[in-house]
């Protein structure tokens, strides 16, 4: 097993830019995955998944699936949750006929419901659609993902919680928003120290405090949890989103290029090789190709 990048959604230097066009663009960056973007709808129909499938077959390319961002497992409108159901059922039927290994998708929002309250309709709502699937013989994972945001279900703690409750869910890991959203407590730290301590030494020590979030104690503590719930062998099969990303105290703001963001990408990617992993990491930076260049470039020589 290997580690190896792709780019989520089609090149942007692609010539052609339909799906197909794409998976020729990421052989010819000298990238192995193509992570096909339904995030504003499924555009693709049984006969193009099918000429996806036997073009990236034939270019030893590895295709995953982002289901439609319009997705939340924890609406109080039935209407939302059936139709989030929608989603994933054709993620994961056109994904399928694509060959995809996975259907990555965004679980919901907590609105005004508790926590546990959130983890355990987003539990049955998904757990219903993911059977119906399996009944077809539809055979993809399906990975919900870290988010960034605090308004948004997706703690890792929850995602792993998921994985180890319904089969054939594992975890899709974000490390940017997981990143987002450690950073987000020290924001707020920060903030409170402006409007009492403003002008004291105490302020300035604290702020600089508040930025030191070591990425390799982040990367570590994040494989250690996986290793403790799902086991070592899930270490060999994870699905990964890296890119840079500005944060504010609600979490992820936007995304934005692993050289202008503080994202200590370096060291998560140093952890991950240390821990010897295996799977498919994706640059959903706003150069998406280049990020991932940039990153496989990095594994090779580190
Ligand atoms: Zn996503």
């Amino acid at each position: 097993m290997a580690v190896l990048f792709g780019t989520a959604g089609v090149p942007i230097s692609a010539k052609q830019t339909k799906t197909t066009g794409g998976i020729k663009a990421v052989k010819d960056l000298g990238l192995d995955v193509l992570e096909i973007e339904f995030v504003r709808g499924i555009y693709l129909d049984e006969k193009k998944a099918n000429e996806c499938k036997e073009i990236a077959s034939k270019n030893n390319i590895i295709l995953t699936v982002h289901a439609p961002y319009f997705i939340n497992f924890n609406s109080d409108d039935l209407n939302i949750v059936k139709k989030s159901q929608g989603f994933i059922y054709q993620s994961a039927k056109i994904g399928w006929l694509a060959g995809a290994k996975c259907v990555v998708f965004h679980p919901g929002f907590y609105g005004k419901k508790t926590k546990d309250e959130t983890y355990k309709t987003i539990k049955t709502n998904l757990q219903f659609v993911i059977k119906q699937i399996q009944k077809e013989n539809i055979n993809i994972t399906f990975c919900p993902e870290t988010m960034g945001r605090v308004s948004q279900f997706g703690t890792i703690d929850e995602i792993l919680q998921l994985s180890v409750d319904i089969p054939n869910v594992k975890p899709c890991l974000d490390f940017a928003h997981m990143w987002a959203r450690t950073m987000a407590k020290t924001t707020t730290f920060s903030e409170k120290c402006v409007s009492e301590m403003a002008k004291t030494t105490t302020f300035l020590e604290n702020t600089e405090k508040a930025k030191e979030v070591d990425g390799r104690v982040f990367a570590t503590e994040i494989l250690e949890k996986i290793e403790k719930t799902l086991g070592k062998d899930a270490l060999k099969h994870l699905h990964i989103h890296m890119a840079g990303v500005a944060y504010n105290k609600n979490g992820e703001h936007n995304h934005e290029t692993l050289e202008e963001s503080k994202f200590p990408w370096r060291e998560i990617l140093d952890v991950l090789k240390e821990k010897e992993i295996s799977g498919t990491i994706i640059s959903e930076s706003p150069n998406i190709e280049l990020d991932a260049i940039r990153m496989k470039e990095y594994w090779k020589k580190h």
